[in-house]
């Protein structure tokens, strides 16, 4: 975490800029295949939703399904449901808790259209809902990372925070007036929020994250000797 003020990311983009090719080589293009790793193998996030994913039957792999590229604006992550690529703004990732949370937040977008018929494009609720529990669930409002947390009890001000954060996400991905992205957000918001899946409970921390890992490996094996 540690992150200055006026870093809040706007996430999104569901298409990079397709004018930038940087040279796969590159030091920038280096670090962030390096970051990307290190969050898919020690994050307890983005392990317990990899592997959600994979007994869903909808495994992500590395190299297929992630891409590092430049995009445009402060854009620092997207998914693209046409071929489910993730991609990781390495122009806009600023280091391991950063690049941590923008993995977890696009694979909880992927495990939505992996488990559902998302309307990614026709219907704004079906986007509005993923990206509550992407801003819920992926630590993008845990203590620690918002500066604005002592402006409310923490409570009420993480939920605060998922509803902005996912207004943001909303406006930034599809042109909907603000209006057309709070409605959609305001009559997704309690079963969204709610929806826990596949952490089962709000990680607010990586020890939480752990747990839930651990418990969802747990319930895993409960179902399968049934
Ligand atoms: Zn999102």
């Amino acid at each position: 975490m540690g992150e200055g003020p006026g870093e809040r990311e706007r996430e999104e983009g569901v298409s990079p800029s397709p004018s930038s090719f940087p040279s796969p080589s590159s030091p920038r293009h280096a670090r962030c295949e390096l970051l990307a790793g290190r969050a898919l193998h020690t994050s307890p996030y983005a392990e317990l939703l990899l592997e959600a994913m994979r007994t869903s039957g909808c495994a992500v792999y590395r190299d297929r399904h992630f891409s590092c590229e430049d995009c445009d604006g402060n854009v620092s992550g997207g998914f693209d449901a046409s071929t489910s690529q993730i991609v990781l703004c390495q122009n806009n990732i600023r280091n391991q808790g950063h690049m941590n949370r923008v993995v977890t937040h696009e694979l909880i977008h992927a495990f939505d259209h992996c488990r559902a018929h998302v309307n990614w494009f026709t219907d704004v609720k079906h986007l509005a809902c993923s990206e509550v529990r992407a801003a819920n669930l992926s630590g993008d409002c845990s203590l620690g990372n918002e500066l604005t947390r002592f402006n409310f009890g923490f409570k009420k001000h993480h939920q605060t925070c998922v509803r902005e954060r996912a207004l943001r996400s909303i406006l930034a991905v599809r042109k909907v007036s603000r209006e057309a992205a709070e409605k959609a957000v305001d009559e997704v918001f309690d079963s969204c929020f709610n929806d826990r899946e596949p952490f089962g409970r709000i990680p607010h921390g990586k020890k939480d994250a752990r747990f839930a890992y651990r418990d969802f490996q747990n319930r895993d094996r409960y179902y399968s000797n049934v």
